[in-house]
């Protein structure tokens, strides 16, 4: 018996959301005295994932899409006791077609490790993540996809094995091309992310931005009008119809804080607005508010950090 956890990888390497997911597997796994089997098509560094807390890597030939993983990962189900997915953009899609395949109970959007096991109790952001609920998962295989950034890596020292298996899954679909967002730092997995709206006026004002995300080491990322007008490119646009964002520090310049850029951004642990408007809505959810005009503060702010920076 196990917890099997989905291992996901980019060019080569692993992505931070899997040794979270690893993580999590680990800690559930221990509340039900069990080990963690992490299924991955890279095996070659998979003594990164004994440091998360995999017993056991399974090594095997992924297909492209979420549907064939689907498949491929409930052949591997039979001895499982839970399966632990990272809510990317691909596990949100494997989620669903895992349940439907092996007759499991998903928790989507989950906020929290387990409350208890028999059943599995957890917590998820529920209305767009205006609210959170408590849910069991009363199926015979639980399965939690959990949101990025919001459980917390634990390292242990850990050792395991690596073995490889054969299993095939149909792709019902065909990826026919491909474009990668060409942000330094991947939005999803970024801890600190600095946004901005419309009150930028166009996209020639975002060289100061990119400046203060450069500086803070963090992601770009706008509005969904910013992206829809085509001052930004779609891959950024945050919210309830965008991506949605779990970092530890949000800056969010210029944005008036509609309910549905909120639903993709006030899970983030720190947030700071930038806005002329005193009466601006985002201010109510902001942990540090500057009422100002962002063409005077944001040059200002991207000094003092270096300053700070060159200082310490
Ligand atoms: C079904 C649906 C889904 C949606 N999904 C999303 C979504 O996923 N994400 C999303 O973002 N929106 C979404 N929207 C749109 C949302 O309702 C808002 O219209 C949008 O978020 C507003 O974008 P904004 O804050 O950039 O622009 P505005 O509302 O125009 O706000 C601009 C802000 O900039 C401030 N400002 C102006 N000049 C300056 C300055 N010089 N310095 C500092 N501040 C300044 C203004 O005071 C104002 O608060 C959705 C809407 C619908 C109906």
């Amino acid at each position: 018996m196990s917890v099997l956890v989905f291992v996901e990888d980019w060019n080569g390497s692993f992505k931070k959301a899997s040794f979270e997911a690893t993580s999590y597997a680990k800690r559930w796994a221990n509340m039900m005295n069990t080990q963690v089997v992490a299924v991955t098509s890279n095996s070659t560094t998979s003594s990164e994932l004994h440091a998360y807390g995999a017993d056991h890597v399974l090594q095997i030939t992924l297909t492209k899409t979420g549907m064939g993983i689907a498949e491929q990962l409930g052949q591997l189900c039979n001895d499982a006791q839970g399966v632990v997915i990272a809510g990317t953009a691909l596990g949100k899609t494997i989620g669903p077609a895992l349940a439907a395949l092996n007759n499991g109970s998903l928790s989507t959007n989950t906020i929290s490790l387990p409350l208890s096991i028999n059943p599995t109790e957890v917590k998820r952001g529920a209305f767009s993540s205006k609210g959170i609920e408590t849910i069991e998962l009363n199926g015979s295989l639980p399965i939690i996809s959990f949101v990025p950034n919001s459980i917390g890596i634990a390292e242990i020292t850990g050792e395991g094995e690596t073995n490889s298996k054969d299993i095939t899954g149909n792709d019902l679909m065909e990826i026919t091309e491909v474009n990668v967002a060409s942000g330094k730092v991947a939005l999803p997995e970024a801890e600190a992310v600095v946004s901005a709206g419309r009150g930028l006026k166009g996209p020639e004002n975002w060289g100061m931005i990119e400046e203060l995300a450069d500086v803070l080491g963090a992601a770009t990322a706008c509005s969904k009008p910013v992206s829809d007008i085509g001052w930004r490119p779609h891959s950024e646009h945050v919210g309830q119809t965008g991506i949605q964002v779990n970092p530890n520090l949000y800056i969010a310049i210029g944005i008036s804080g509609a309910i549905q850029h909120l639903a993709g951004v006030s899970a983030s642990k720190t947030i700071v607005v930038v806005n002329t408007d005193s009466e601006a809505p985002f201010f109510k959810a902001a942990d540090y508010g500057i009422v100002g005009d962002a063409f005077e503060v944001i040059p200002k702010l991207v000094d003092a950090l270096r300053a700070f920076k060159a200082a310490s």
